[in-house]
């Protein structure tokens, strides 16, 4: 698999903005657990965000493997600001594919131009993995709906405008009563819980969001009534592309701090790059770094030639988050002592690839999901 000219082209523009503008800051928006806005604004002004949508609808209109390229090297820079790109891409797809012309002429071109924030909002306290659980209802009120139940450990609550609210409305049947709404989150009823204080990825604000007696106009609803989890899944295959590339972002980032150190730090009078052991610790980051990259470009390939992905977005998540834990691990290790102290890169990075094997999606999720596609499917590649 190989990347374009175009491709090329985005990632090198992501990687100096990466390099220039959110890497030196990583390690103050990581102590401050600070929402950075300026960056989004420039984000914004980059074309960063809804990289997906089409021109006709105000977007660049490029395939997933550009989405996959710049999601790995904005995650370079610093995880949580791939996460917001991320996060938009998810939500402006879903308002691509199911939004009225109404519906994107009221919210997408804010939403990419980083003045509106989204939030995406499935999980409540009984509901995580299995969203079956979700106890968050809409109930129809003359033209429209009242809005009741709660959200948890939803990226942005804390600053968000408006959010992509899964709720119940036939409490009969089951994965087929639900749908989508979009709730302005200030409106009368909405109140957010407090900011969560997490491992890593700081700088994303997470909290919750409850929801007493919203009253919902009519075209609050996204798509078609009852069909709002095949609608929230349908995305996931693109967000798993997403966070499997922001994995390897914080790998990469990882292999090249190890690297540097390694050249440097001298123990036996001679740097510790010349001992084997370190060597096998940096081949292995980089060999594994590789293959996880390759799989997030076949995942995101497949998807953008309309083959059936599933299964390898899956793979690509679950290979690629289990690696960025164990490589970011290996890289605190090439630091040695130095690697478990606040302020250096490895330390922080080896905190924001923990949360990549539990959202989108947890890893034991994945690996059911690679399974039932095998088992259904047949393993033929
Ligand atoms: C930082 C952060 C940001 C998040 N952002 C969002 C967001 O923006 N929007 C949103 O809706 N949610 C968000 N979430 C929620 C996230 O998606 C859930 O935490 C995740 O889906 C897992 O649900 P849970 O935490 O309830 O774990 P549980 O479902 O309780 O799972 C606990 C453990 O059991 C395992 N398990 C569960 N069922 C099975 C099974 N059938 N087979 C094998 N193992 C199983 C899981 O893999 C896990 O290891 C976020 C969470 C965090 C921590």
């Amino acid at each position: 698999m190989f990347l374009s000219d175009t491709h090329l082209q985005v990632r090198d523009m992501a990687r100096q903005f990466a390099d220039e503008v959110i890497r030196p800051v990583a390690e103050a928006l990581d102590r401050e657990e600070r929402f950075p806005a300026e960056i989004y604004e420039q984000m914004a002004g980059l074309g960063l965000f809804g990289i997906g949508v089409p021109e006709a609808m105000g977007g660049p209109g490029f395939d997933t493997v550009t989405y996959a390229v710049v999601m790995e090297e904005l995650s370079r820079g610093y995880a949580s600001v791939a996460d917001q790109c991320g996060l938009v891409e998810l939500i402006s797809t879903l308002l691509v594919q199911h939004g009225t012309e109404a519906q994107r002429g009221r919210w997408l071109a804010d939403i990419l131009a980083a003045k509106t924030l989204v939030a995406y909002c499935i999980t409540e306290p009984e509901a995580g993995t299995d969203v079956s659980g979700i106890r968050t209802n809409a109930v129809r009120d003359g033209n429209g709906w009242v809005l009741n139940g709660g959200k948890i450990w939803i990226h942005n609550a804390p600053v968000a405008d408006v959010g992509f609210v899964l709720a119940r409305t036939d409490p009969e049947a089951g994965h087929r009563g639900m749908s989508i709404f979009i709730v302005d989150l200030h409106a009368a009823g909405v109140t957010r819980g407090p900011k969560e204080h997490k491992m890593g990825q700081r700088a994303s604000q997470v909290g919750a969001l409850n929801f007493d007696d919203v009253r919902l106009p009519a075209d609050a609803l996204l798509g078609v009534e009852g069909r709002g989890f095949h609608m929230m899944m349908s995305v996931l295959d693109k967000g798993r592309v997403g966070i499997a590339s922001l994995a390897v972002g914080i790998a990469q980032a990882g292999l090249e701090a190890a690297v540097d150190y390694a050249r440097q730090r001298k123990q036996f009078k001679k740097p510790i790059a010349e001992f084997q052991g370190v060597q096998w610790l940096l081949a292995d980051i980089a060999k594994d770094v590789e293959a996880a990259r390759l799989l997030v470009l076949n995942a995101a390939h497949k998807i953008d030639s309309g083959a059936d992905a599933t299964r390898y977005c899956s793979m690509a998540k679950c290979f690629a988050g289990d690696m960025a834990v164990q490589r970011s691990a290996d890289a605190v290790q090439v630091f040695g002592g130095s690697g478990y102290i606040r302020g250096f890169e490895v330390e922080r990075l080896y905190r924001d690839a923990k949360i990549t094997q539990i959202y989108e999606g947890t890893n034991q999720i994945q690996r059911m999901i690679i399974a039932r596609e095998l088992l259904a499917k047949g393993a033929q590649a």
